[in-house]
């Protein structure tokens, strides 16, 4: 306990103090800082104000079931009745926690998550825990959230992609998923609940692309930052909000196109982010780069555009058959560096910077997240042989890096400039 404005302070309410603390650094800046801000983004700094500085509950009336990594079909948690809450985190309240009690040189992102199991201060406190065996790192958080009283169930995920046999794995292991879930709800899935789901997430999708349409445009209306977090919002906000909020920034972002409002400069270097996912509110590279006068036009990480990336296609509208399609939605659109080749992530990174007009890649790795330290390589020389520039950049939650990463962003972003110079 702490003494603080003459009031005892729990280490819980010191905690979620920090955060919050954390919380509206971030929004303030992302609010003051770029020109002609966008009113409808209102609605999802005002969401995590409510979440993470106010410590309201979204979904109090819902069961709530946590996924450890993006590959828990929502559809399927939809269908059952209940809410997805993804549990990645992005504090570095939770980090440092996390510390005491994993290798320091654990990915952040897992040190984070732990850590908010260890404090145990949820805003929405999941209710059962499904947890890919994804990375390693993720592989293990699971068993080691089980000791904090947490029911935590395994999905196996498979490590190479291409082969008919992993195909069936996964295919496999969505549906033992789907037993776990229907028997610990008391729901069966049905024709009608599932199509239902499936729709709406497609729904959901879809505006995440009309929304990536304006950031294809010479004019860019809306920031890189802005966009990480609003596909942020959706590990967690209710899926009806998040859609009538998509809606109404999508008419707002029109009406921006016509009025050719940019949110960057004529010369600002387009950037397309790539590497360990960006987790509210640890937007530190991102922010960076806009702040440098730099514009992030897309991205291929799994706390954005990897969400939203592929469709389910059906064929028979039946309970198996829907189920199998959504396995292999998720399975297709997964690039994250876990598998054995993942030469679908090179090509989409391509794909990304002339379908955007990109000038340049940043690719950031987590300071002790191995796979996407080790996948740097292949891509970087991949990104050589197009001629596209790319910059590499290792970071963690700390605070104290900001300096020595804004120096090597600077200087990345003028030589971005000075060949779009030259190319005139
Ligand atoms: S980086 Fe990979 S393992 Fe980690 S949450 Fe994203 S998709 Fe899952
Ligand atoms: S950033 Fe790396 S270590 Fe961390 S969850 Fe993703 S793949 Fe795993």
């Amino acid at each position: 306990m702490s003494i603080n404005n003459h009031k005892i302070e729990s280490p819980k309410d010191r905690q979620n103090r920090h955060k919050a603390m954390e919380a509206v650094k971030l929004l303030n800046s992302i609010k003051e800082d770029f020109k002609h801000p966008i009113k409808s983004m209102d609605y999802f700094y005002d969401l995590f104000e409510k979440v993470y500085c106010k410590h309201e509950s979204l979904h109090d009336d819902k069961v709530k079931i946590g996924t450890m990594c993006i590959q828990i079909p929502s559809e399927i948690i939809y269908a059952l009745d209940g809410v997805p809450v993804r549990l990645c985190n992005g504090f570095y309240t939770d980090d440092e926690i996390g510390s005491d009690l994993l290798p320091q040189k654990s990915c952040p992102l897992i040190k984070a998550t732990v850590g908010h199991f260890a404090s145990d201060n949820f805003t929405d406190r999941p209710n059962i825990v499904f947890s890919p065996t994804t990375c390693d790192q993720k592989t293990k958080a699971g068993s080691i959230i089980e000791h904090f009283g947490h029911t935590v169930i395994d999905v196996d995920f498979p490590r190479t992609k291409e082969s008919e046999e992993s195909r069936e794995y996964w295919r496999r292991s969505v549906r033992k998923f789907t037993e776990n879930l229907s028997r610990f709800q008391g729901k069966k899935l049905t024709r009608k609940n599932l199509k239902n789901a499936i729709t709406k997430v497609g729904y959901a999708q879809s505006l995440y692309h009309e929304v990536s349409k304006y950031r294809q445009d010479e004019i860019v209306s809306i920031s890189g930052t802005d966009v990480f977090l609003l596909t942020n919002a959706f590990f967690f906000d209710k899926i009806d909000k998040w859609i009538e909020a998509m809606e109404t920034l999508i008419d707002e972002l029109e009406m921006r196109s016509r009025e050719q409002i940019n949110v960057a400069n004529k010369l600002s270097p387009r950037i397309i982010y790539t590497g360990s996912p960006p987790v509210f509110p640890n937007y530190k590279i991102p922010h960076i780069l806009e702040q440098s006068d730099a514009v992030i036009v897309a991205d291929e990480t799994c706390s954005s555009n990897r969400m939203f990336n592929d469709m389910v296609a059906v064929d028979e509208w039946l309970v198996n058959d829907m189920i199998d399609s959504i396995s292999d939605k998720y399975l297709k659109a997964c690039t994250c560096p876990v598998f054995t080749k993942n030469n679908d992530r090179i090509r989409r990174i391509i794909n990304l910077v002339k379908q955007y007009k990109a000038d340049g890649v940043v690719y950031q790795a987590f300071a002790g997240c191995t796979v996407y330290e080790l996948e740097q390589r292949s891509v970087l020389e991949a990104m050589e042989k197009e001629g596209i520039p790319i910059l590499y950049l290792e970071s963690d939650y700390s605070p104290s890096q900001g300096g020595q990463l804004s120096t090597r962003i600077e200087a990345f972003i003028e030589s971005l400039k000075t060949r779009r110079r030259n190319k005139k």
